[in-house]
């Protein structure tokens, strides 16, 4: 901290804690950020140096793309030794895809990045942003001993701070929006706001390192029964393709069919490569552990573990981004760089 007052840099992109109906159709628009700020008074009130930064046209977060990724990881490298902490206003709908990307995308952090946003918006007398937005820039200037307690991307959304790589939106109709099925809650707020150290990313000592190549020539099999052999075959050929995810059943499971499995041969000798995310939301990938993994395993599937989905998207994009070798890509996504996933 480099004075007594903690400084925390607020980043609004959009999303529906900044939102107002619009009065003719009564759909839900991003609005700017001065309004939002006038409708929480409680920020004045902070002993924290608040600055923030506004997307010029805010987005509903459905909107959001590896492009926007980008300016984010810029602008926390720019105001990086500027502010202690950093806190991202975002929609709800893709915030784990953007938290799991800046997790990749920012290597080394020392200090707190937290994604919060809404389901009411601010503007609504029920809103749970109030609350959201004012635990965020707490935990983002919270220190220890001179130490910031968090130093990794976060999500934090109704009383409870998440690993932001481990997180998922699994409600859009409730507060408690979000899950983290395979990794603990870091914090939880109540009364005080009680970490969970063993839980935390300790900060790193090497300086802040920001990569912003991002590939997206990724495609999704959702696998289930029946599938078609004459899609699977079409998207495992597309022509440019780099990795496709393909999305197992219980623990990594997957049709024994000759015809898929050689397609997914065939695919991975061309150097694509062939990544196993589990459909199940808790548990994990154990490629060998049925008869139905075991052909994968030994054609060269690369296993995601417990990754999530949204996960497994952005760290597919910041590794290929890399532009490795086959084998070094595969090394890369079956060991845990940001926390990602329980090897
Ligand atoms: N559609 C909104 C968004 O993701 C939903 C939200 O913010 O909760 O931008």
């Amino acid at each position: 901290m480099a004075n007594s007052k903690p400084s925390v840099l607020l980043i609004y992109t959009g999303g529906t804690i900044g939102m107002m109906q619009d009065a003719r159709s009564g759909e839900l628009r991003p609005f700017n950020f001065k309004a939002l700020t006038q409708q929480i008074p409680e920020l004045e009130k902070f002993d924290i140096k608040l600055s923030s930064i506004s997307f010029k046209h805010p987005i509903d977060s459905s909107n959001m793309h590896p492009g926007v990724w980008i300016e984010l990881a810029n602008i926390i490298k720019d105001n990086y030794r500027k502010h202690d902490g950093f806190v991202i206003l975002h929609g709800s709908d893709t915030m784990s895809y953007t938290a799991s990307a800046l997790s990749f995308m920012l290597e080394n952090l020392d200090k707190p990045v937290i994604l919060t946003g809404s389901q009411l918006p601010i503007g609504i007398i029920r809103t749970d942003g109030k609350e959201n937005l004012i635990t965020a820039i707490e935990i983002a200037a919270a220190h220890k001993n001179k130490k910031p307690i968090v130093a990794e991307v976060c999500v934090y959304f109704e009383y409870k701070l998440y690993r932001g790589n481990r997180t998922y939106k699994y409600n859009s109709a409730h507060f408690d929006a979000f899950k983290s099925p395979n990794y603990p809650a870091l914090a939880e707020a109540g009364v005080d706001i009680q970490y969970n150290p063993s839980a935390l990313l300790k900060p790193s000592k090497k300086a802040l390192s920001v990569h912003t190549q991002l590939e997206n020539d990724i495609a999704v099999l959702k696998l289930f029964p029946g599938i078609s052999k004459k899609i699977t075959l079409a998207i495992l050929s597309t022509p440019g393709i780099k990795a496709v995810i393909i999305e197992t059943f219980g623990a990594g499971n997957a049709s024994t069919e000759e015809w898929f499995i050689s397609a997914l041969k065939a695919a991975i000798d061309k150097g694509v490569i062939i990544y196993n995310v589990t459909q199940c939301s808790e548990g994990k990938v154990i490629q060998g552990m049925y008869e139905t993994s075991s052909a994968l395993k030994r054609i060269g599937v690369v296993s995601g573990f417990d990754i999530t989905f949204e996960s497994a998207i952005a760290k597919l994009m910041y590794v290929l981004g890399k532009k490795l070798s086959f084998a070094k890509s595969r090394v890369l996504l079956e060991t845990s760089l940001r926390g990602e996933i329980s090897v």
